[in-house]
């Protein structure tokens, strides 16, 4: 009896990834600096690739398994309690080494106006003064979408900045893909994608889905990549004409 090669189950974006290749395991990571305000940024020295998203999105715990750690950055259940802006240092197995830069999330209701516009001087400081800034990832809840705040966070990136530097990449990932039974997987990304008009990574810390397509993807942004690695990412730079809020389809995604 012939047997039937097996199925390929779930969609193509979250088929493993088929043989292990040079930077893609992390052998060092850890903490390098906070700052609380402009002049405590350390100096530009590297390629940095940042991490953005309202607060209880999944940032510390995709960074924590991006850097294939378990407490570099510190999760916590209250949201909005990191206000700083963290820089972390990942040197993968080829010792290429990558700046990864968490921002302080954003859209917890409880902070005040005043906390507000700290958080928007610091993160417009960062986003638009940073020579070494070359990409921004934006995490959005794969059960949540895009929503107003984040479009916001984009025209802000998309605005002139204020040195002299590439284009930056804003690079999305949906995250807590768990979440959704794996059916659901490919059919809620394509339609994110469309909606946004822009591709979609999924990705699941918990599951540690997506981790691997998505380093390879950030190291080739930061320039230590292979290019043969990944394909070409389809569309150009994000357009926040383009952006559109996607409505909260599920339950309100407090907590996890
Ligand atoms: P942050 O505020 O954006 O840094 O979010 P955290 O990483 O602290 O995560 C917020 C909550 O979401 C925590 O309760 C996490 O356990 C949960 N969470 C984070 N990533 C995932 C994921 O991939 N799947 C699921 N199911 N929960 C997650």
């Amino acid at each position: 009896m012939k047997l039937k090669p097996p199925k390929a189950k779930g969609p193509a974006a979250l088929k493993p990834v088929a043989a292990p290749k040079p930077g893609d395991r992390v052998i060092e990571a850890s903490f390098l600096a906070g700052a609380k305000a402009r002049d405590q940024f350390p100096p530009p020295v590297m390629a940095e690739i940042a991490f953005a998203g309202r607060s209880n999105v999944g940032k510390s715990s995709l960074l924590n398994c991006l850097t294939e750690r378990k407490n570099l950055v510190r999760t916590s259940s209250t949201p909005g309690c990191t206000r700083q802006i963290s820089w972390f240092q990942a040197e993968s197995d080829d010792h290429s080494i990558i700046h990864l830069i968490d921002l302080p999330g954003y859209g917890y209701a409880k902070r005040s106006k005043s906390e507000r516009v700290l958080w928007g001087e610091l993160i417009d400081g960062y986003l638009l003064g940073r020579t070494t800034l070359r990409s921004v990832v934006l995490l959005i809840d794969v059960r949540r979408g895009l929503e107003e705040d984040d479009a916001e966070l984009v025209r802000m990136i998309e605005s002139p900045p204020t040195v002299t530097r590439p284009v930056l990449e804003v690079v999305l990932v949906a995250t807590k893909l768990d979440k959704l039974s794996r059916a659901e997987h490919k059919p809620r990304l394509q339609e994110l994608s469309r909606q946004i008009g822009r591709p979609v990574l999924g990705f699941s810390a918990e599951a540690s889905i997506g981790r691997v397509a998505l380093w390879r993807k950030l190291r080739r942004i930061a320039g230590v990549g292979y290019q043969e690695e990944e394909a070409p990412a389809e569309g150009s730079q994000l357009q926040s004409s383009q952006l559109q809020v996607v409505p909260f389809r599920n339950e309100p995604a407090q907590g996890t």
